[in-house]
């Protein structure tokens, strides 16, 4: 289990601050289902950090208690996340909890969703009856529109956990530091160097991707005032909160977004690596 998402969840439980829609993913699905709930049991324990004993922690674990509601479109053998099951939530919503002062509803599968339900996702999530809370679970956040990325807290969990892929990861996680920090010095050359490890392996380039993407969001985060630190370069993000403006910052979380895009519509990947470097580049020190 990734110990860096359990504890950011935990401080957040801790100081009350845990946001009322919140997307998790990578990782098995198992993982996430795991974090799903102890978030869906923190909110409805009476203990602060979920205690696993009380009537609520043990229904929730049970997948019995009639205040989470879980919707999975792969146990019912759909293949997409259908817009009808959305419209559902909608408007169960606005029915009171059965006996709880919450009423969670665990989305697994929701990168299925085409934009058309998660359109009538996004209607909900914008103006939720206070007690609703939604923990929305996908394979990968790429697949959501920004629209919904904008409204939710997102815990990724990294990818598999198998020793060769998690050491390949690390790497990746490595790399997107390095170039992170690249990217606060004026000049261009480190920052062309790091990337030419893509032309030698482009699987690293979506991998590399995902993590530059987490520091960014830390910057955002640190840049305006929130301590919710998500990557493990804390301290590469602060570098850049302090060397680029707000501006550039969530226009780099908006860079990564689009290549992640242009990945899942299969662009070539090649093209898209050459223009990696200078799209940031150029977004980094704009105006
Ligand atoms: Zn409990």
């Amino acid at each position: 289990m990734n110990e860096n998402v359990f504890n950011s969840v935990k401080e957040l439980i801790k100081k009350s601050k845990l946001p009322h829609a919140i997307l998790i993913d990578g990782g098995s699905s198992s993982e996430r289902d795991e974090v799903a709930l102890y978030i869906a049991s923190s909110f409805l324990c009476n203990s602060v950090l979920p205690c696993g004993m009380c009537k609520n922690c043990i229904k929730i674990n049970n997948g019995s208690h009639p205040d989470v509601i879980i919707t999975d479109p792969g146990l019912m053998n759909e293949k997409t996340f259908k817009v009808n099951v959305v419209r559902d939530i909608r408007k169960d919503v606005y029915v009171l909890p059965n006996e709880s002062k919450y009423k969670v509803y665990i989305l697994k599968g929701a990168d299925k969703m085409n934009a058309s339900a998660q359109n009538a996702l996004l209607k909900t999530l914008e103006e939720p009856p206070s007690y609703a809370r939604f923990i929305l679970l996908c394979e990968s956040r790429s697949a959501m529109l920004e629209t919904i990325m904008s409204r939710v807290t997102a815990f990724g969990l990294g990818s598999g956990s198998g020793s060769v892929e998690s050491e390949y990861e690390t790497k990746a996680d490595n790399l997107a530091n390095e170039l992170a920090i690249a990217l606060s010095e004026v000049t261009e050359l480190r920052f062309m160097q790091l990337s030419s490890a893509f032309e030698k392996d482009k699987d690293l380039f979506p991998l590399v991707l995902s993590s530059i993407q987490l520091i960014f969001r830390d910057a955002v985060a640190i840049s305006t005032g929130s301590d919710l630190i998500l990557s493990s370069h804390a301290d590469t993000a602060r570098i850049l909160a302090s060397k680029l403006s707000l501006k550039a910052l969530i226009g780099l979380v908006g860079n990564t977004e689009e290549f992640f895009e242009c990945l899942n519509k299969n662009a070539n990947k090649n093209l898209l690596i050459t223009r990696f470097c200078s799209v940031l580049r150029n977004t980094a020190y704009a105006g």
